[in-house]
């Protein structure tokens, strides 16, 4: 039995010592910053998730800023600035659907003055997928490099029939013009581990989710809309159409994530969840 406790403490300091270069390759100084591009509200949970009861009164639009030492990343992009002043003419009766609401105070310029930055201050632009609630605002980033996977701009361009509604052509028109890396699977950013975006599709064809390792915090993953809420994850209930692309392959991403929440103990954030949003630090907080 001794000899059994022996090995088996040996094992789990092997493993603990596995685990730690991901957290000590992360550089000092890394912060990680959560921000809503307004909100949504007042719509049927059965939106989200196939079965669900009753009306979402409150939900937030995610999305983050990462500053590294090789660079400031956004990772998706909230609802385009011109849904403050046209949200029916840019989101058709999506906007009312949903309970669109923006403001002033929400537009990309506005919310990176809360941290200090300009959109000129993002080198990367990384996108969970291209829906108008992620990609809204990706024109603003013209000196950025973009990174998405290849078949999801394909299906932002041309989207199967059916799946059309989230995807706004006026987010991206230009993009053509961006200096954009297309994934077709994992990429890790700065070859350090502390940011990595893992192709995970299911809700679209090219969704990607982001873990981020933070020197302090330690690992978080950022879904996108790999997944919509916590209880989607923990129920396994997924969207319907057109929320889920391929049923199969968004429970396998469901999947994905659980290895790295399990595996690395992360932290979840996800795009919609009005709970798990209300209990992060928001920007001018910080993750470190
Ligand atoms: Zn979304």
């Amino acid at each position: 039995m001794k000899r059994q406790a022996l090995i088996g403490a040996g094992l789990v300091a092997l493993l603990l010592l596995a685990s730690l270069p991901a957290l000590a390759q992360s550089p000092a100084g890394m912060k990680l910053y959560v921000f809503t591009s307004g909100s949504l509200g007042g719509f049927p949970k059965g939106a989200l998730q196939i079965g669900g009861q009753g009306n979402i009164d409150w939900a937030p639009v995610s999305f983050y800023v990462i500053m590294h030492p090789k660079g400031n990343v956004m990772f998706d992009t909230g609802n385009n600035d011109k849904t403050i002043t046209d949200p029916d003419g840019w989101w058709g009766p999506l906007a009312k659907g949903f309970g669109l609401k923006m403001t002033q105070n929400d537009a990309m310029a506005a919310q990176l003055a809360k941290i200090g930055l300009k959109t000129s201050d993002i080198k990367y632009v990384a996108v969970g997928h291209m829906h108008l609630d992620h990609g809204g605002n990706v024109s603003q980033f013209p000196n950025a490099t973009f990174i998405v996977q290849n078949d999801e701009m394909k299906a932002a361009w041309w989207p199967d029939v059916g799946y059309s509604i989230y995807y706004i052509p006026g987010d991206f028109a230009d993009s053509k013009k961006y200096n954009m890396i297309r994934l077709d699977g994992d990429l890790d950013l700065f070859g350090d581990k502390s940011i990595e975006f893992r192709r995970a599709p299911g809700h679209t064809p090219g969704s990607q989710f982001a873990v981020v390792r933070l020197p302090k915090t330690g690992t978080v993953v950022l879904t996108s809309d790999v997944v919509y809420l916590k209880e989607s994850l923990e129920k396994n209930l997924i969207p319907p159409i057109p929320g889920t692309w391929s049923p199969g392959a968004m429970y396998d991403s469901y999947q994905k994530l659980r290895l790295v929440r399990d595996g690395e103990r992360a932290s979840i954030f996800y795009g919609h969840d009005p709970e798990v949003f209300k209990a992060t630090k928001q920007a001018p907080a910080y993750y470190e």
